[in-house]
């Protein structure tokens, strides 16, 4: 048996840690990698003495893998100087990739622009495709940063969405519908297969692109993220684990830290081996709750973890900050300095998360489902101790599931979740889930539970530890597991032989587990290996 256990009070052991080679080492089971922004390729790797400070820093830091952005905020970086520092990394024995962020690239948006763009606007694509095609003649593998969407509503968007037909450079492509999610979904696929795919491929058949898919999953589909269609249509894809921290009322904050695993889980049920890794940064952000992000990505199973960004997280590099990071925090060395001091611990759990498959409650998200006023309440069932599994095809052979407003978007989720009671394992069901479907489901069945969900969600993060271990008493039964915590403690079970208990309270608690009795410290968690 290997256990460990973990808390801040480790900090001054692993501090003294060489970790290049011990990155090298675990990079088979997880890697961490750093983007450089465009900005920071100007003003930190122009010179000799910057690489050499970027080289030495991301050895230190256990960074085995850079992303050299070759375009954002509508600088392109220059040729040589990503030349000169693609060659200056791979001789120094790192993995090297390319990245571009799509931001004030032609005509703003009517909605989140000028940092996103109108890709009904023909010069716009044209301009997108140009800045592709100058990365893919530079990079083998290209990261697409999450600002590539479009919420455009202009007469001229509207107008192609009323006509439900998507134009494309010469090309035109029929709409299935005529709302804006129809719209901008088929806008976003067809301009990524001939703008950004194939016009990239054309000019170097060996890259591989890779979509970033933002932290916001329930709003995908408003905003032009097909995940279905976009994880066929591109070679690899990417999570957005940046939760940051809850209570930061200025900086991004409200949302709560086990989404960063939920959200990296589900995607990677989607995309299997495409899904590449899960990326956060250091913004709004506390040391606890940016080494929480890191473990969070890695209990989701996800082979790297992708750092943003290099100028942030070290201001010794003095870096410039563009529009598109608009309120930059002065957290990034201390959350470094926390990462490091965690990040042999971190790689040692993912060797062992990257042997087994997570088992827990089915909790369904179809893609494109948003969830209503549901929205995010896979999150806080979370951070309540449910150890869910998330899926989006139905959990026919789970065995336990959850069902919120998301399910009412599978058109067969009557029949579906029917024939899910009708084995007698245990289902949990919103209330606003069963008044939709009823009368034609089976609620009276002895094995349902239906549960009214608080408005707005955060009420659950609140709740008596009676009652987050009486909802979960039912439905862990079924996984022959038995767990008595107070909120906001998660519970991640794996198989083979493997369990994650995580405090994200700011005090100690006392949990017992399968009848064993464990202290876990704040915001610290212990694992079982067998
Ligand atoms: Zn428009």
């Amino acid at each position: 048996m290997l256990a460990w256990l973990a808390g801040f009070l480790a900090v001054p052991t692993h501090a003294q840690t060489n970790l290049w080679p011990l990155a090298k080492d675990a990079a088979a089971a997880h890697r961490f990698s750093v983007l450089f922004t465009a900005q920071d390729v100007l003003h930190c790797l122009s010179t000799e003495a910057g690489l050499d400070a970027a080289v030495a820093w991301c050895q230190t830091s256990g960074i085995t893998h850079v992303f050299l952005e070759a375009f954002r905020d509508d600088y392109q970086a220059e040729r040589a100087t990503l030349l000169r520092a693609r060659e200056r990394f791979q001789t120094a024995g790192f993995l090297v990739s390319g990245c571009v962020t799509t931001t004030l690239l032609g005509k703003p948006s009517s909605g989140w622009g000028p940092l996103v763009c109108c890709y009904t606007d023909l010069p716009t694509q044209a301009k997108l495709q140009a800045v592709f095609e100058y990365a893919a003649s530079l990079f083998d593998e290209i990261m697409i940063d999450d600002f590539y969407f479009c919420d455009c509503k202009c007469p001229e968007c509207d107008a192609a969405r009323l006509a439900r037909r998507v134009t494309i450079g010469d090309k035109t492509y029929p709409v299935e519908g005529d709302s804006w999610s129809d719209y901008h979904c088929a806008l976003m696929v067809h301009l990524s297969q001939d703008r950004v795919l194939a016009a990239a491929k054309k000019i170097n058949p060996k890259v591989r692109l890779i979509i970033k898919y933002p932290q916001w999953y329930d709003m995908y589909q408003v905003r032009g993220y097909d995940v279905g269609r976009e994880t066929a249509a591109f070679d690899r894809t990417w999570a957005g684990a940046e939760t940051r921290d809850y209570t930061n009322v200025w900086h991004w904050g409200g949302t709560v830290q086990y989404e960063g695993y939920f959200l990296t889980r589900w995607l990677g049920e989607v995309g299997g081996e495409k899904c590449g890794g899960g990326w956060f940064d250091w913004l709004g952000t506390t040391e606890p709750n940016y080494v929480e992000q890191a473990r969070q990505t890695i209990l989701a199973g996800a082979p790297e973890t992708m750092l943003f960004c290099y100028g942030g997280l070290n201001p010794s590099a003095q870096s410039i900050y563009p529009a598109s990071i608009p309120w930059p925090t002065p957290t990034g060395q201390a959350d470094m300095a926390a990462l490091r001091a965690n990040l042999p611990e971190l790689l040692a759990t993912a060797r062992e998360v990257r042997r087994r498959h997570p088992v827990g409650i089915a909790a369904y998200k179809p893609i494109n489902s948003g969830g209503g006023s549901e929205m995010r309440i896979f999150d806080f069932l979370g951070m309540m101790g449910l150890p869910l599994a998330p899926c989006h095809q139905f959990p026919t052979n789970a065995p336990a599931a959850f069902f919120s407003v998301h399910a009412f978007d599978d058109p067969n989720a009557t029949a579906e979740i029917n024939d899910y009671i009708k084995t007698g394992r245990p289902v949990l069901l919103t209330k606003i889930l069963a008044q939709l479907l009823s009368p034609r489901l089976n609620l009276p069945a002895p094995n349902v539970r239906i549960v009214s969900m608080p408005e707005p969600l955060d009420s659950l993060l609140v709740l008596p530890q009676a009652q987050c271990d009486q909802l979960r008493g039912p439905l862990l039964d079924a996984l022959h597991v038995t767990f008595q915590a107070p909120d906001q403690v998660a519970l991640y079970l794996f198989s083979p032989d493997g369990w994650v208990v995580e405090n994200f309270n700011t005090e100690a608690v006392k949990v017992i587990l399968n009848g064993q009795s464990l202290s876990i410290p704040a915001r610290g968690w212990l694992c079982h290996w067998n």
